[in-house]
């Protein structure tokens, strides 16, 4: 064996990252233990305001996760039964879950080749078909941490008196250049909501599951904040003015989370970095050249907020077969996402089939997300990339 060959590369090194903040974090672990102060108060109050202000938005409210984040909205914006709500097939199952869970129906539009983004030519061409329920709301996700192209949806969201929800599990720190706007907007304040996740493995994880919704809607903003504790009234203990449910964010997620806000852009660029890194490698290797790597395509390059690889994905030719040559060799590597959700046998019942969102149904086929995590070291990045140059010169 070669000293390459014993380089291990893990899918996520949260333990390297950990190493560095641990300074910052446990003391503040540490406080809310002490003082017992387990639920809202000012570690809850402190992390949403520093988020509002990082975020550029008027309201930013934790929630218990990613999840409970597109529920509250969707409720906050009084989606239910008879509504149809406009999604992409292409992403984590949460997106869709939420929408049918208050008893709306999702309604796909397919993606874009390119980015794999809902393409807002599907969307327009949806609203303009016989649907079984009248569309209420819209809902964009952010796929990888490259935004949906969100100019030309925000207008057919105005147009069809749609609320738009932006999925921003996998983009906080991105950024969006509206028309007649000189500068970018952060992701989470270009629609009526921004949903975001804490979950361990995005770019700005907690320990454990937590989430925020965003929004420039001041009125919302309090809705969404009442319901997030039952639908209770801002003062007045035991009367309930809205129903809500538990959604609150943790104490200890909002401290861990204040602790890595400071870092996060770092962080980011590091992973673009890595992504800059893996683009030359592979294309050094021959194996763009030779049609076997497709790298993600920066749709804004300009704007170093335009992706900030929560996943660096390429489309890949055989790659049921790389998967498995990848993790043989000790690489981590996983597919977001196998089945996209129009062939979910979950919602076999929506009527779904095979042919139906092409565009989705072969990067469902096609795409291999490799570890891109800011820590990765060079000699890590040039091994996956020797792994996979072996797996074609075999
Ligand atoms: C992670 C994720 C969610 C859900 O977030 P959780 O915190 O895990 O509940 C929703 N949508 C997308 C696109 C995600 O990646």
């Amino acid at each position: 064996m070669s000293q390459a060959d014993q380089i291990k590369v893990p899918m996520l090194d949260l333990q390297a990252q950990f190493a560095s903040v641990r300074g910052e974090i446990m003391p503040r672990v540490q406080e809310i233990f002490e003082k017992q102060s387990f639920i809202l108060g000012p570690a809850v109050s402190g992390v949403e305001a520093e988020l509002a202000d990082y975020l550029g938005v008027k309201c930013a409210v934790g929630v218990s996760s990613g999840t409970d984040a597109l529920l509250l909205a969707l409720m906050a914006l009084g989606v239910g039964p008879g509504d149809g709500v406009i999604t992409t097939p292409f992403t984590f199952f949460a997106t869709v879950g939420s929408i049918v869970r208050l008893g709306a129906t999702p309604l796909f539009a397919d993606i874009d080749p390119v980015s794999f983004n809902i393409d807002p030519a599907q969307v327009e061409r949806l609203l303009a078909s016989d649907l079984p329920v009248k569309p209420k709301a819209l809902i964009p996700v952010h796929l990888f941490g490259q935004p949906a192209d969100m100019t030309p949806l925000l207008e057919l969201a105005q147009a069809h008196d749609l609320k738009l929800i932006e999925d921003a599990a996998q983009a906080i720190g991105c950024s969006y250049a509206t028309a007649g706007h000189e500068r970018p907007t952060m992701i989470g304040g270009l629609g009526h909501a921004g949903c975001f996740s804490f979950f361990p493995s995005k770019n700005l994880g907690g320990a454990g599951d937590g989430g925020l919704v965003t929004t420039n809607d001041e009125e919302l903003g309090r809705r969404m904040l009442s319901m997030r504790t039952h639908g209770s009234h801002p003062n007045e203990k035991y009367r309930h003015i809205h129903i809500g449910g538990n959604f609150r964010l943790d104490a200890l997620q909002a401290v861990v989370v204040s602790a890595k806000l400071p870092h996060l852009d770092d962080w980011s660029r590091a992973r673009r970095a890595n992504a800059a890194d893996y683009r030359r490698l592979l294309t050094e290797a021959g194996l763009v050249e030779r049609g076997l790597v497709s790298p993600p395509v920066e749709l804004w390059p300009e704007n170093w907020r335009g992706h900030i690889y929560n996943q660096f994905v390429p489309r890949v030719k055989e790659r049921d077969g790389l998967l498995a040559a990848l993790g043989a060799a000790g690489v981590g590597c996983a597919v977001y996402y196998p089945i996209p959700m129009h062939l979910l046998e979950c919602f076999a019942y929506l009527g779904g089939r095979e042919g139906q969102l092409p565009v989705a149904e072969q990067a469902s086929r096609e795409v291999l997300a490799l570890p891109v995590y800011p820590e990765l070291t060079m000699a890590q990045k040039e091994r996956v990339v020797q792994v996979i140059a072996d797996f074609y010169g075999r």
